[in-house]
């Protein structure tokens, strides 16, 4: 075991690094004000290959390795976690298209998904089946040769910007014989006639990334545009969504740093008592219990993407991953407020943004209770 990254995962990390710096910091804290998706940047991000790290070069991609993905989303995230998250809700595309589209669908669908031309959306939660996704209303019917789309999801990233391609929605298609809902995942251009989407969302987090509701009414797509199996979507999207559980980690654990760089550059400079506050040791002990966390929560991440990388089972270390990276994000951005004292409660001040993009990261991809229940599962099943 070597704890070092390759020079190509080394190079993407330094691209990442300087893009987020270079072209995200300065337009973060507008972001921040709820101006929606920033349409250019991920433009670029996509022409830089940010977004199609892991995917096959043949369909666009980078054919490049999980734990350099990992990094790009921890990179982006150490500036703005919700930048980082129009590129995770993508992935979940790509990964659905990448391990169940035919070619067809993955030429026209995935490569314009992995340059950044387009950005892709997955429509799973719906107002009345969230951490219960299987209970979903959402019916798909096929009727001659169209599956006819009806229900409603929320919640759903990158739904409605400028560029949004194909959104990956999941349906009932029928019931089994043991009473049991089959489901589907159909790919549904956005401008099909019967897809209405709703105004953005206004949040407490990840105001950068577009979050909406969508309604499909008698919406008519062609039979082709099924992917994978019309039974098995729900299973194809817990398999995707492991995947999604360490990036969210990534993104948990740059957002820490980001908290951490910030709350040191600070305390360097602020003085209490005629004193610089670096020599008061509730201070330095909080740092000591931040940069720990953070190594911690690195770690776990970096491991379940090399598992991934390696072809071996992961998911239980991506739900510990989510599990920690993301409650000590939490942590860590509590602690930064409290260490800029009033400072850290303005808007001027990038902590009080990372406060609310912290919470929405205990949420996102299974709430941490829904974790514990993947993690203790695996454990007494063994
Ligand atoms: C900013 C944002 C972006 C999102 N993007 C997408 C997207 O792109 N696509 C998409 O499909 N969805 C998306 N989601 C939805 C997200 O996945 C859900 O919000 C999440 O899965 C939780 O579902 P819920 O909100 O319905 O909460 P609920 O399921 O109603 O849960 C409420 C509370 O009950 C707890 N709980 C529920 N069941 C149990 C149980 N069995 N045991 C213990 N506790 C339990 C939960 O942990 C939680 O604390 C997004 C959400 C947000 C906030």
């Amino acid at each position: 075991m070597d704890f070092k990254l390759s020079d190509e995962e080394l190079l993407i990390k330094k691209l990442a690094r300087d893009f987020a710096e270079k072209e995200v910091r300065p337009i973060a804290k507008d972001l921040s004000h709820n101006k929606g998706f920033p349409t250019k940047i991920y433009q670029k991000m996509g022409e830089l290959g940010l977004a199609g790290v892991p995917y096959p070069e043949e369909f666009g991609g980078g054919d490049g390795s999980w734990l350099a993905f990992t990094i790009v989303h921890e990179e982006i995230a150490r500036v703005d976690p919700s930048v980082a998250n129009s590129i995770m809700g993508n992935s979940s595309v790509c990964s659905l298209l990448s391990n169940f589209g035919t070619d067809k669908q993955k030429e026209r669908w995935l490569t314009p998904i992995l340059t950044g031309e387009k950005i892709g959306a997955i429509a799973l939660t719906e107002p009345n089946a969230g951490s219960d996704a299987n209970n979903l209303s959402t019916t798909a019917k096929l009727v001659g040769d169209e599956w006819v789309i009806n229900g409603s999801k929320t919640f759903i990233s990158n739904s409605g910007t400028d560029i949004t391609g194909p959104i990956v929605v999941a349906a009932v298609t029928g019931i089994d014989e043991n009473g049991k809902k089959e489901i589907g995942t159909f790919i549904v251009p956005r401008e099909t006639s019967g897809v209405l989407v709703g105004p953005l969302l206004q949040k407490i987090g990840f105001k950068g990334n577009d979050t909406r509701e969508l309604t499909f009414e008698n919406c008519r797509i062609p039979k082709d545009y099924l992917l994978g199996d019309k039974a098995k979507g729900y299973k194809q999207t817990l398999e995707t969504i492991s995947s999604g559980r360490f990036l969210i980690a990534a993104m948990a654990v740059g957002l820490a740093q980001g908290c951490l760089d910030l709350s040191l550059q600070y305390v360097k400079e602020r003085k209490a008592f005629g004193r610089n506050l670096t020599e008061f040791q509730n201070i330095q002990f909080k740092l000591a219990e931040i940069a720990t966390k953070i190594e911690i929560a690195r770690l776990i991440t970096y491991k379940a993407a090399v598992l991934k990388d390696n072809k071996e089972p992961f998911a239980m270390e991506a739900s510990m991953a989510k599990l920690f990276a993301t409650k000590s994000a939490m942590e860590i951005a509590h602690e930064s407020v409290q260490m800029h004292g009033g400072y850290g409660i303005m808007e001027e001040y990038d902590v009080s943004r990372f406060f609310g993009d912290a919470k929405v990261l205990e949420i996102v991809e299974g709430t941490n209770e829904i974790q514990k229940i993947i993690i203790s599962r695996k454990l007494i099943n063994k």
